[in-house]
């Protein structure tokens, strides 16, 4: 989820840099691009995310532990929201459709 939605926000703000395809060895990842910066916080989320104490793991929202470093999260809800916006306008609800259902 986060990795589709970096992936969106990344093209549309960090497009002077040239984006990589990144192997963070998550299927549902490949072939999204990323510059170096986007990588790194999906890295580091994808890592909280594994180490999360919580079991089972609530969503974000509900999350007890903030597990994110100050600047990080709201960092991420940024890309969220935009992201969210944009795959909407672009009428990519298949893809929101897929990763919420
Ligand atoms: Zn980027």
């Amino acid at each position: 989820m986060l990795a589709l939605f970096t992936s969106v926000y990344c093209a549309d703000h960090h497009s002077e840099h040239e984006p990589v395809v990144v192997n963070l060895g998550l299927p549902k990842t490949a072939g999204y691009r990323y510059c170096a910066a986007c990588s790194d916080l999906l890295r580091y989320a994808i890592e909280r995310r594994q180490r999360c104490p919580l079991k089972p793991k609530p969503s974000c929202k509900h999350c007890e532990v903030h597990c994110y470093r100050p600047g990080h999260r709201e960092k991420v809800r940024e890309i969220m929201r935009y992201s969210g916006k944009t795959l909407i306008k672009r009428g990519r609800l298949d893809l929101l459709w897929h990763y919420f259902f």
